[in-house]
């Protein structure tokens, strides 16, 4: 019972009643038995929807009740805002919630007041690197999804974080949740915890698989499907989840709500929209009318084609879900979802594991998606698969969920029982072997102070989930000292007779968030140009100068001098762009079949501008990794030239998310590469900044000040600057007629726009736009 809770604050059994939660589900009680509550290290492996939630605001509560503070950290970025707002409820009670995800180089000063944080494991790790001196007051840390120490992008980087923090606090209470996996007492035993491992669901599960027209499902029963002339089977498991069912008894059961899991965005979202029209023959006058003015209100949270699609599926009671949407539309389709307005839908997997959408059915449509790494498509996880699955059935609600995957033959039926149904999730292994993880890692121990010595090195590195896991006597030693190699040798680290100490260079490189490789890329790329770029000047223009005939020989002396020094401006924005697309912390473009060609042309015709020697053809590898670099240093070079967002994801096959995502990354490398500049006394600075503000803009060097303006952005910026209009100053100084024409009449965008450039009186009452300026279409 809620009353019968040692350690937390007196406010918290009324708080939860109101809530509806006057017990404790068996696996939050066993978690208070085990002393959640009381400042104990938890591993609490448990089903999806089973409350975990509950178990880390028991653990923070308690913490914070006892004077303490505490820490929650979130896998996704995009969990971190829900989280928040979840327990910004507790701040009636007087405590302080902070979040904090991106700009990874600050401390996070004014976090050191609050009672309870959420961050990214990157941004935890970052606030590590940046000494936040806060750190050493948490009493909780929460890590949210542990089971993602697995992944091995982001894994290594919890893995150590955790390490870190335990060793800045050694009575640090660590709560671990994860999804069921297979080896749940390896993560108790690394993290000292008491384990609490349950298959108890709040609602019983039936798992099965889709074919030939019916539901066959884990307990051996089948149920048949009703198809309408060449529906898919999801259009009918969607319709069929749709309709009333009368049970035996006669009690009518009323129709439900269907989440189907595809394996990307646009799957998503072609998905929604071919559902919808499955969904719009079942929905009633009065639930029309409230799909429309929710429509609307997507419509009104932003002006792109996304928003338009979505609020067209939703309209018709479908929906689509995933990383790409914007804040608002997440919380729009959810509220929708939870009211049974919005009867499906189509989510990718990496956020769903997130999401509280219970769901009558789900539907996990996909079981591959596309791997990079694997070069092709390969199966999930039975770990990820479980999770989608764990999504069907609400509580209180129905009487069991029902989740399927579809087979489309009978082999593939069999092989979706063995592979998923039957299958017990994977055990989780570390990922920190691997080199770039243990490079980045490596040098931000020693940076910040973890490390002093080798040895020291290696008792830390003892403390990881990698060393629990493996038996391989000397290996972590060995892959240690390769990487200890390599970062002394590129200037990061020196090493002297076992001690060890980062240089200044290989303590920016750890704040920046960088991998060193990258770093040691760019600083080479940097070198090259200083080495390169003021001779070939150097040697062409005296010819020219000398063919006029007119310039004496002390003239030409001069000249020879002056270009001698390198001139910052004639590093060229796709050299940069190339620079740090080439680097590992960029995710770059693959080259299509037919693209080899296409940029084996563009790299002869423009490989004077790139920082570095191009790689031998026979280097195979280094050399496709060259043109996948330059593909991407392209698109960003688009991008900065004002191509418009549609051509763009058309010349190369991307979505506009992907171009944000390129362009964030870009952006971020390219303020690293300025701060390494200036570490290695380099001239690039200026233009690095330049070619940085290009692409955050997207907008060619000279609408660059107009853009920044709040509100301007590309397309305006350019209006204005066809009106005559070339920089903030003179947008000041302009004529009301003359700035409304170029915003095309929009008098609220206008008046806007003038306030931000620093307008004393902005107003656009009375003023009709000039219609002598010429306003370009869209
Ligand atoms: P997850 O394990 O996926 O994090 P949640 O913590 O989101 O699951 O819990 C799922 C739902 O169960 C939430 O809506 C939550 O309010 C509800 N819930 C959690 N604990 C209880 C309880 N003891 N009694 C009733 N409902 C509960």
């Amino acid at each position: 019972d809620v009353a019968d809770l040692p350690g937390v604050p007196d406010w918290l059994p009324d708080h939860l009643r109101a809530d509806g939660i006057e017990q404790l589900y068996p696996p939050q009680a066993e978690a208070v038995e085990a002393g959640v509550t009381e400042g104990q290290n938890i591993v609490a492996a448990i089903p999806t929807a089973s409350g975990k939630t509950l178990v880390a605001e028991l653990a923070m509560l308690s913490a914070v009740a006892r004077g303490g503070k505490a820490l929650y950290i979130v896998p996704l970025r995009a969990l971190a805002s829900e989280k928040q707002a979840e327990f910004e409820q507790f701040e009636q009670y007087g405590l302080s919630v902070g979040v904090s995800t991106g700009n990874y180089e600050s401390d996070g000063g004014w976090l050191g007041d609050k009672d309870i944080v959420v961050a990214t494991s990157e941004k935890v790790d970052s606030l590590v690197r940046n000494d936040a001196p806060w750190l050493e007051d948490l009493t909780c840390v929460v890590s949210d999804e542990v089971h993602l120490v697995d992944d091995g992008q982001r894994g290594p980087t919890l893995e150590v974080t955790l390490a870190k923090l335990r060793r800045l606090n050694p009575d640090l209470q660590t709560v671990a949740l994860s999804a069921t996996i297979g080896n749940a007492g390896e993560l108790a035993g690394w993290l000292d915890a008491e384990l609490v491992d349950s298959d108890w669901r709040p609602i019983e599960l039936q798992k099965g698989v889709h074919y030939g027209q019916a539901l066959h499902l884990e307990d051996g029963s089948q149920h048949r499907l009703s198809v309408q002339n060449s529906e898919k089977p999801t259009a009918a498991i969607v319709r069929d989840t749709l309709q009333d069912d009368t049970d035996e008894d006669g009690n009518v059961e009323e129709g439900g709500s269907t989440l189907v899991f595809v394996n990307s965005r646009r799957n998503a979202e072609a998905a929604a929209g071919r559902l919808a029209s499955t969904v719009r023959p079942h929905l009633s006058a009065d639930e029309k009318a409230q799909l429309e003015g929710i429509a609307a209100e997507i419509r009104d949270v932003s002006d792109t084609e996304t928003s338009d699609d979505l609020a067209d599926a939703v309209k018709d009671g479908a929906a689509f879900h995933h990383a790409g949407l914007a804040r608002g539309h997440r919380e729009l389709v959810e509220q929708a979802f939870q009211d049974r307005l919005v009867k499906v839908v189509c989510a990718t997997p990496t956020l769903a594991a997130g999401v509280n959408t219970p769901s009558r059915r789900v539907v996990v449509r996909d079981w591959r998606r596309y791997d990079g790494s694997a070069g092709g498509m390969a199966p999930l996880s039975v770990l990820e698969v479980h999770q989608m699955m764990g999504r069907a059935g609400r509580p209180g609600l129905d009487p069991y969920g029902e989740a399927v995957l579809v087979a489309s033959s009978h082999d593939e039926l069999d092989e979706l029982f063995e592979r998923y149904v039957w299958a017990d999730p994977e055990p989780v292994r570390s990922k920190l072997a691997a080199e770039p993880a243990l490079r980045t890692h490596i040098l931000a121990t020693v940076a910040s102070g973890f490390a002093r010595s080798r040895s020291g090195l290696l008792e830390f590195l003892e403390q990881t989930l990698y060393a629990s896991q493996t038996d391989e006597s000397g290996r972590l030693e060995r892959v240690v000292d390769d990487v200890l190699t390599y970062l002394e040798r590129n200037g990061f680290l020196e090493v002297d007779a076992g001690e060890l100490d980062a240089t200044s260079l290989g303590h920016t490189v750890s704040r920046l968030y960088l991998d060193p490789m990258s770093a040691a890329e760019i600083v080479d790329g940097l070198e090259y140009w200083a080495r390169h770029a003021g001779k070939e000047t150097a040697s062409d223009e005296p010819d020219e100068a000398a063919a006029d005939g007119f310039t004496t020989a002390s003239e030409l002396a001069e000249e020879r001098e002056e270009n001698d020094a390198v001139d910052p401006d004639d590093i060229s924005a796709l050299g940069l762009y190339h620079l740090v697309s080439r680097t590992p912390d960029m995710y770059q473009l693959y080259l299509r079949s037919g693209d080899r060609e296409e940029y084996e042309m563009a790299l002869y015709e423009r490989e004077d501008e790139l920082l570095g020697p191009t790689p031998s053809e026979f280097e195979d590898e280094r050399f496709e990794d060259w043109l996948s670099a330059l593909k991407t240093a392209r698109l960003l070079e688009d991008w900065a030239s004002e191509v418009d967002e549609e051509t763009i994801t058309e010349r190369y096959g991307v979505g506009p998310g992907d171009i944000r995502g390129k362009v964030e990354t870009a952006q971020w490398l390219l303020g690293a590469a300025e701060s390494l500049a200036g570490e290695v006394d380099s001239d690039a600075a200026r233009a690095i900044s330049k070619a940085r503000i290009r692409v955050e803009h997207g907008v060619r060097a000279e609408l660059v000040d107009l853009a920044g303006v709040r509100g301007v952005g590309r397309k305006r910026a350019r209006r204005l600057f066809e009106a005559g209009i070339a920089d903030r100053a003179q947008l000041r100084d302009a004529a009301k007629p003359v700035v409304l024409a170029a915003l095309r009449g929009r008098r609220k965008t206008a008046e806007n726009v003038l306030e931000n450039a620093g307008h004393r009186n902005p107003s656009m009452e009375g003023v009709e736009p000039d219609p002598d300026v010429e306003v370009s279409e869209e």
